[in-house]
């Protein structure tokens, strides 16, 4: 008898997607799930149309509606198209936490097989760096902005506590880098650290993420959950996909409060398209994930023990895990194959390694997070606004122009206190030296310390405006409640 009916949005996607989603979807009808599927298309299809978003108004409104999507991989062709399809999606849906879990299989050869790699990546899905706020500011200098915020940090690490709590794990470990970039992954870092008190029961560690690849490397079990920026996580999961067996078997789900997106962790591989030669292991474990989202439990079990009983009997082995074990890849499974001894195998139990039957809820979001601070709390914050950084394109040398920014100080409230070149003070001199590049910090400050009116910072800035034409933006310098809102130059 079929189980309750579920609506799911499935975008079969680009290159191998179409095949690696339809060996998923007839291995959850064979396993006896009912769902409705309805087919929506996003990716290279859309932007050949001319749709640059990628995603066009029929797939927003049939995922809004379903809220739970199958995905394959999408293309971001070059030359057209603005952004990567599945950056939209997971911004529009405002999917922000990323879990991806690496865990040891069998029948898989690795260099840590035998130690019970069994880990979980939960990457911050849509700030950071991938805000995409990027600028050429002078014709040779770019620059991208690294969004983090407090609420942003709070969801994704709130979740990465519960999704322990529901997985019976017992550590979250922090990645980020904070020794270096302070106002941002050290923003990560103190909530981590704030919102680790509410889980007195498990264990929670800061490791700085460059250490995290070393012990990824060194000695994966160690790990259970590890929660991230965006693009530490984007890096680090690859890692961790590549310590269980690559590409071929790293699932992933993209949680927001209401929606979320399955899909596999690699790419549309072109040169396999329509080959049916691609390991649809990847998708099917997503799929599995997606059950266990809408509560299909029982299948979700069935499906994982299938795929792991294939993978543990070797009977159909795809070309990828023949060529590790340096097989005949003649001998290889097709997609279909592989899939077709999937179904074949569901009811069965796997000897080595069971599915991770981890009660009703796996990988489902936590219950819409009460955020802790409201506008109350904002509005008690002391601040005040002591100095610009204005950036300057200029051929000058800052010697020369620091004199002459002094005296365009002199009369408001501000002193120059140091110009910069890439983040190192070059005036007045410490000695270090910096290779220009065209492109200079000027920071001003009041002489007290004190809050600059707003009409003296306007001042200020035209002032400068008026003398340097190739000034290209403008950072205020905020205190909030005593505490600097930005950081020094190196040097000063
Ligand atoms: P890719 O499609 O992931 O393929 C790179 C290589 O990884 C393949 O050539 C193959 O290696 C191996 N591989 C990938 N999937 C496999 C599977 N299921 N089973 C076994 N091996 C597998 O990466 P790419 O070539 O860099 O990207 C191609 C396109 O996909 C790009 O347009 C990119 O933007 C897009 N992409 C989309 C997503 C997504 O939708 N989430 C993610 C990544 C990339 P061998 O050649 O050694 O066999």
């Amino acid at each position: 008898m079929p189980s309750a009916a579920h609506c799911v949005t499935v975008i079969p996607g680009d290159g191998v997607g179409p095949e690696v989603v339809r060996s998923a979807i007839r291995v959850i009808e064979a396993a006896g799930v009912f769902i409705d599927w309805e087919e929506a298309a996003a990716g290279a299809s859309v932007f050949e149309k001319g749709d640059t978003s990628g995603v066009p108004a029929e797939t927003r409104d049939s995922i809004e509606r379903t809220k739970v999507v199958l995905k394959g991989p999408l293309e971001t062709p070059v030359g057209f198209g603005e952004k990567s399809a599945n950056v939209t999606l997971r911004k529009l849906f405002e999917t922000y936490a990323n879990v991806r879990p690496a865990r040891e299989l069998p029948g898989v050869p690795t260099r840590y097989a035998g130690e019970g790699v069994n880990l979980v990546i939960v990457r911050e899905n849509v700030e950071d760096l991938y805000a995409g706020i990027e600028h050429m500011v002078t014709p040779d200098v770019g620059q991208c902005l690294k969004v983090i915020s407090r609420k942003g940090s709070e969801k994704v690490i709130r979740y990465a506590f519960e999704l322990a709590r529901r997985e019976g794990r017992t550590k979250v470990t922090a990645a980020t880098k904070a020794n270096i970039m302070k106002m941002t992954e050290g923003l990560f870092k103190k909530v981590f650290e704030e919102l680790a008190g509410e889980y007195p029961e498990i264990e929670s560690e800061h490791l700085i993420i460059d250490n995290v690849a070393h012990q990824l490397a060194k000695e994966p079990a160690q790990f259970d959950i590890i929660v991230t920026t965006n693009l530490n996580g984007d890096i680090i999961s690859d890692l961790a996909s590549g310590l269980v067996g690559g590409l071929g078997f790293a699932s992933s789900g993209n949680y927001g409060d209401s929606v979320a997106i399955f899909e596999a962790v690699h790419g549309s591989a072109p040169k396999y398209a329509g080959k049916d030669l691609i390991n649809p292991t990847a998708l099917i474990l997503s799929s599995v994930m997606m059950l266990r989202h809408i509560g299909e439990t029982a299948a979700a079990d069935r499906i994982e023990d299938a795929v792991l009983v294939t993978l543990e009997e070797g009977h159909a082995t795809t070309q990828d895990l023949v060529r590790q074990t340096g097989g005949d890849v003649d001998t290889a499974a097709s997609t279909t194959g592989f899939t077709d001894a999937v179904i074949a195998n569901l009811g069965r139990s796997p000897a080595t390694l069971k599915a991770r039957r981890v009660g009703a809820v796996d990988h489902a979001p936590a219950p819409p997070h009460a955020w802790s601070y409201g506008p109350e709390h904002y509005a008690a914050i002391e601040r005040r606004t002591i100095g610009l950084d204005i950036f300057i394109e200029t051929d000058s040398d800052a010697g020369r122009l620091g004199p002459e920014l002094e005296g365009l100080a002199a009369t408001g409230p501000f002193e120059l206190r140091f110009i910069e070149s890439r983040g190192t003070k070059v005036y007045p001199s410490v000695g270090l030296s910096s290779d220009g590049v065209r492109l200079l910090r000027a920071r001003f400050v009041t002489r007290d310390g004190g809050a600059a009116a707003e009409r003296d910072l306007l001042a200020l800035q035209g002032r400068v405006a008026e003398r340097q034409p190739g000034w290209t933006h403008i950072e205020k310098l905020h205190v909030f409640d005593g505490a600097d809102g930005f950081t020094k130059a190196q040097g000063e």
